[in-house]
């Protein structure tokens, strides 16, 4: 794995794609600015070693028009800001004007480029496009995991234009050496923690995990698809009905493939979906006519608590219950510190995946894990085992 550690970037121009796809008020305020503050490492490396860095990424879905609102100019400022120095800004990411800009780039200087997904010609992964962009670089830097599983043409396409001249940034790396942590190299026992809201969305992963883990924990919406398959009552609880069977089979092959499967033992009920229900618990196979599962219950988190500090090993993706409402994330609270205790002895803690890393946020407790994934959607697909454009287009 080529990384920006092992390039000199004296004297060259680094095309680095980042992932600046950060959430912004009406008033162009940065609501969070994570995915910016993650790429700062890698432009200093660059910088340091007196070579100029040309920024690019997207921002929402313009789709393929110019749209003022997700420019990128409105980024440059905050930019500026955390790097302590001036950012340059062209509006367009091809074309005349962004070869001038970059060509006239001094050794240590940052340009930023204007929002790549005002072309459709990037997510449809262009290979004019590409060479376009290619142009601007010496040398092509992937610092984007959060669109690593997308053949663009600035994640993956650009990089056939430059030879051996092309690495992984820094957040690409943390987050491949850290996810290979629990893929490849797991110290045992490996527990992995499944929630959220469909086992739909989760199947592959799950069905994956089953190869690898010894224990496998089952908790938030998903729960009760699994109970009803067993035969429980789950009153109204979120349910997939078509994936009855399918729950089944994950049951039959966790025994098959000696996986303890943990699914919870009883459940927080409300009799509607909202912070201010009427609250009833129950074993998790009884819940009450008109009512629904919206967390796990005191048992199951001593149970699920147990397993996690006893293990060396842990992925959490999707919360236990619906955290978003404070009388229902008292389960997802519990196993997030939990994971916190595994952590402090020693455990490798890895969260990730949309809703579990913004539950591990709300509770303050992202530095208490051993690493917090960015990459939503490129993790989940990563843990699948399938081979991200964004990862291969480097390592071939
Ligand atoms: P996912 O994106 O699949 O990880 O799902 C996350 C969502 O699942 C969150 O918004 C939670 O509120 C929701 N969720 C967790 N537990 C439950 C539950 N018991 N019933 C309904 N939704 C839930």
């Amino acid at each position: 794995m080529k990384t920006i550690k092992e390039i000199d970037f004296k004297g060259k121009k680094a095309l680095v794609r980042v992932d600046f796809n950060v959430p912004m008020s009406d008033e162009m305020i940065i609501s969070d600015d994570s995915r910016i503050k993650a790429a700062i490492p890698t432009i200093t490396k660059i910088v340091n070693d007196g070579g100029s860095v040309i920024l690019m990424s997207h921002r929402g879905r313009p789709k393929g028009a110019v749209n003022e609102a997700l420019s990128l100019v409105h980024l440059v400022q905050h930019i500026s800001d955390l790097l302590n120095m001036p950012v340059q800004f062209v509006d367009d990411c091809i074309g005349e004007k962004a070869e001038e800009t970059a060509s006239n780039l001094k050794d240590g200087e940052v340009l930023l480029l204007e929002n790549l997904r005002f072309y459709n010609e990037e997510t449809s992964g262009d290979i004019e496009f590409a060479k376009s962009l290619s142009k601007l670089g010496d040398i092509y830097v992937n610092d984007a995991f959060g669109t690593a599983h997308r053949a663009h043409a600035s994640t993956a396409i650009v990089a056939q234009f430059f030879g051996e001249n092309k690495c992984f940034g820094s957040v690409m790396t943390n987050e491949i050496v850290n996810i290979d942590k629990v893929l490849l190299d797991a110290k045992r026992p490996l527990t992995a923690i499944m929630g959220g809201a469909k086992v739909s969305s989760k199947i592959t992963i799950i069905s994956r995990l089953l190869d690898s883990v010894d224990n496998l924990i089952i908790g938030g919406g998903m729960t009760y698809t699994f109970v009803k398959a067993m035969g429980g009552n789950i009153g109204n609880s979120l349910v997939e009905n078509d994936k009855l069977e399918l729950a089944l089979e994950i049951i039959k092959l966790a025994k098959e493939k000696n996986v303890s499967l943990l699914i919870p033992s009883d459940s927080v009920n409300g009799d509607s979906f909202s912070n201010e229900a009427n609250i009833l618990s129950s074993k998790i196979g009884e819940v009450q006519d008109g009512y629904l599962g919206l967390d796990i219950g005191q048992q199951t988190i001593e149970l699920f608590s147990k397993t996690i500090e006893n293990s060396a090993t842990i992925l959490w993706n999707g919360p236990m219950g619906v955290f978003e409402m404070d009388n229902f994330s008292v389960g997802t609270k519990a196993i997030a510190m939990s994971l916190v205790k595994a952590t402090k002895n020693g455990a490798f803690t890895l969260v990730g995946g949309g809703d579990s890393v913004a539950a591990i946020n709300k509770y303050n407790l992202s530095q208490k894990v051993s690493y917090v994934s960015t990459g939503g959607g490129a993790m989940l697909e990563y843990l699948e085992g399938k081979v991200l454009p964004g990862v291969a287009a480097i390592k071939e």
